[in-house]
């Protein structure tokens, strides 16, 4: 049996994510999908942002994103027209929050799978009955159905099933030891965030090595981005940096945290000693208010203080500055637009990238719920067809505007002007920078 598994290429509305770093990354997602079936299976997979991917297969599995939903349905269909017989899988955090949506609107895609992928795709492959394949959404009787839950930890992955891979020195290379955000399952889940699954799983540090190892040796790797959502889950850093062997002592990594986290006592510092070169700190906004309202428990000089103690340690950050948060208001977008140009000012060796975005009501949280049940969005939304509970893809463009203009006292025009001025900065000033999916400019 062959089966394909394909990043498609990004949307051409999202381009502008591509540009964070200058090489592309191969899907580690779905090569711990490959590595899971591999015995059972020819698995080959493809990255569509480097190659066009070959459709004859068994089974075609697609990653399903946000930036890539159109793609992924254009190849699923394409696939079906050559050969009917092929099976169109669709996965993935977009797909996982849209399953019945997906499958109802397009006949062409067979299965989705909602969560973990390796269950799911292992069950397919062995042909188990539809009802015992975990984590799926499939079609009965004219109607939808879909099974159990089953959460898996990363499996270990090679590359040697992708057709054709880039990473150059300066891309850090992904692998996935965590999965699930501990901040969301210790204090719920930030309000703008589509994470699908609350629960955490990390692999033992001694697998981390292992992992690790093989991409060393295997293809001279040594600059790694762990993926998982929040990297300092407990004492998992300390544990990492015991468990280090000593010829592995030249990794460097890059990893997601929040600003709660590095304000404790000696988390820089172990970060510092397990080699992290950068982070990407949640924060952001700087504005109390908002920051109440959020739940959340930084503020401006907690993040100075992060930073202070980074430049000391040499660890870079990658900081991500959101307008249009539920009760912003000029004056407040202003004085987040101000407080990022000065971190520029104080610390510009230690800052490695600024994002600027609009929030974007994104499907799976809970302010895509405040938009589609709010009477004004809908009515300001929902013309010519358009359906915000049917619909599986949706203008986020328009959809931002709406949310801005329906829960916040601030004028859409200006948030984009900031968004946009800070981009330009960020870039002429040789940051890295992006735009959340791309959206606001
Ligand atoms: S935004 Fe980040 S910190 Fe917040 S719940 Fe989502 S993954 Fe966790």
């Amino acid at each position: 049996m062959k089966v394909h598994l394909i990043r498609p290429k990004t949307d051409e509305l999202y381009a502008p994510v591509k540009q964070v770093y200058s090489s592309f990354p191969p899907p580690v997602g779905l090569s711990c999908i490959g590595s899971e079936i591999r015995d059972r299976a020819e698995v080959s997979i493809y990255d569509g942002n480097i190659r066009e991917p070959t459709l004859e297969a068994d089974i075609i599995g697609l990653q399903d994103w946000v930036t890539t939903h159109k793609e992924a349905l254009a190849l699923a269909k394409r696939a079906k027209q050559q050969n009917p017989n092929c099976v169109t899988v669709l996965g993935g955090i977009n797909a996982s929050h849209l399953a019945p949506r997906i499958l109802t609107n397009h006949p062409f895609v067979d299965y989705v799978v909602s969560g973990h992928g390796e269950p799911a795709m292992v069950g397919l492959v062995e042909g188990r009955p539809l009802d015992e394949v975990p984590n799926l959404y499939y079609r009965e009787g004219g109607s939808v159905k879909s099974t159990k839950q089953k959460l898996v930890k990363s499996p270990f992955f090679d590359l040697e099933q992708v057709v054709e891979w880039e990473c150059d020195e300066e891309t850090p290379f992904p692998i996935s030891a965590i999965r699930g955000c501990i901040k969301s399952a210790k204090e719920g889940i930030c309000r703008y965030c589509s994470l699908f699954n609350e629960r955490v799983n990390i692999i033992s540090p001694e697998d981390f090595w292992t992992q690790i190892r093989t991409l060393k040796d295997k293809y001279g790797l040594t600059y790694f981005f762990e993926t998982g959502d929040e990297f300092n889950v407990g004492t998992y850093p300390q544990r990492l940096l015991d468990a280090r062997p000593e010829d592995l002592g030249d990794i460097t990594l890059r990893i997601y945290t929040y600003p709660e986290i590095l304000a404790q006592k000696g988390v820089i510092d172990t970060l510092a000693r397990l080699q992290v070169r950068e982070l990407y700190m949640g924060i952001e906004t700087v504005n109390q208010g908002l920051l109440t309202n959020a739940g959340r428990q930084y503020n401006a000089g907690a993040v100075e203080g992060i930073l202070e103690q980074m430049s000391l340690v040499g660890i870079r950050a990658m900081m991500p500055f959101m307008f249009g948060l539920p009760g912003e208001t000029n004056d407040t977008a202003q004085e987040n637009f101000d407080f990022s140009q000065r971190l520029l000012e104080r610390y510009p060796e230690t800052i490695k990238m600024m994002q600027y975005s609009l929030v974007v009501p994104i499907i799976g949280s809970e302010y895509f719920v405040m938009a589609s049940t709010a009477k004004k969005v809908r009515e300001a939304y929902e013309q010519n067809g358009k359906s915000l509970s049917r619909d599986d893809d949706f203008d986020y463009q328009k959809l931002t505007e709406f949310f801005i203009e329906t829960f916040t006292e601030a004028d859409t025009e200006f948030l984009k002007s900031l968004v946009i001025r800070g981009k330009k900065i960020a870039k002429e000033k040789g940051y890295l920078t992006s735009t959340f999916i791309g959206v606001g400019e």
